[in-house]
């Protein structure tokens, strides 16, 4: 008499624990949210679909699909990597390997520049914006989909970094205000901008060795590695976009830790008055600098 086996293959919630425990045991920090992530992924079900389907079964070709991810995170690839998308601003962002993974330290920036904006006299025009070094389009989208009718350029060496961009301009509806060129810096712009925000490489490049893996490994050097002090990048951009902003125009720049009193020296030395105290990200380092 032949016995009929059914598999019994675990529930999605009985599988994103198991996952959350094997994460964990591997020492990655963050295991509960990328689990659910990873679990998300290879499910192809957000938030709300994991919650309504928790106790269903994960089909065998599922399961085959998230050992694949997991391994992919196992090795040390960042969820941000593996999924391709990142979240920023609240907004979602297409990355490539030519684009750092945004952080939220730099929405500090994003808040910043906000907040100057809305200091303006309301009549004054929307206004125009640089974002030099633009990778995946974060910071000048954010601020694009936030002020409306601001137009906003990106600069970046890396054209399929600019590619990225453009795609993440597109899927958030702002292509007809944002523009994006191929350039060191500003040096392809012509006219004056009444806000220039960048987060340039910083990192000095020593120091990119002690960096965790995943960043090390996957987010692309030329977007971290600031030079033998970390500062070329600063020295380079400062005074250049000194030179392009408007009367009453303001230059808002990310700084690594520790950095924000050497940037205030370089911009004072390029005739710019200096907000004070540079904005705190939520870890309170200094973070935006104006
Ligand atoms: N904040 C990034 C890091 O965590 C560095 C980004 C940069 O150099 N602009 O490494």
């Amino acid at each position: 008499m032949g016995t009929v086996v059914t598999e019994t293959r675990p529930s999605i919630e009985t599988a994103r624990r198991a996952l959350v425990a094997r994460l964990a045991a591997a020492g990655i920090e963050e295991a509960a949210l990328d689990a659910r992530m990873l679990i998300g992924a290879a499910l192809g079900l957000d938030l709300t679909g994991l919650v309504a389907q928790a106790n269903r079964q994960v089909t065998a070709d599922e399961a085959e699909r998230l050992e694949r991810i997991v391994q992919r995170r196992l090795a040390g690839e960042p969820v941000a990597r593996i999924l391709g998308i990142r979240e920023f601003w609240g907004l979602p962002f297409h990355l490539s390997q030519a684009t750092l993974v945004p952080r939220p330290d730099t929405e500090t920036v994003v808040e910043r520049a906000l907040e100057i904006y809305r200091e303006r006299p309301a009549s004054m025009p929307p206004p125009r914006i640089v974002d030099i070094g633009v990778g995946s389009g974060a910071i000048l989208l954010a601020l694009l989909h936030e002020i409306p009718g601001a137009f906003g350029v990106g600069t970046d060496l890396n054209l399929d970094a600019l590619r990225t961009a453009k795609r993440n301009a597109a899927a958030l509806g702002l292509s007809d205000r944002a523009a994006f060129v191929a350039c060191s810096y500003v040096d392809a712009l012509a006219g004056s901008f009444d806000l220039i925000v960048s987060n340039p490489p910083y990192i000095r490049s020593a120091d990119i060795a002690t960096l965790s893996r995943e960043v090390r490994e996957h987010d692309p050097h030329l977007a971290l590695d600031g030079g033998r002090d970390g500062f070329d990048a600063y020295r380079a951009l400062i005074p250049q976009a000194a030179a392009r902003l408007v009367p009453g125009g303001a230059l808002i720049v990310e700084a690594g830790q520790d950095q924000a009193g050497e940037i205030e020296t370089l911009m004072r030395a390029a005739a710019l008055w200096i907000e004070r105290p540079p904005k705190a990200d939520l870890a309170g380092i200094p973070r935006a600098v104006s």
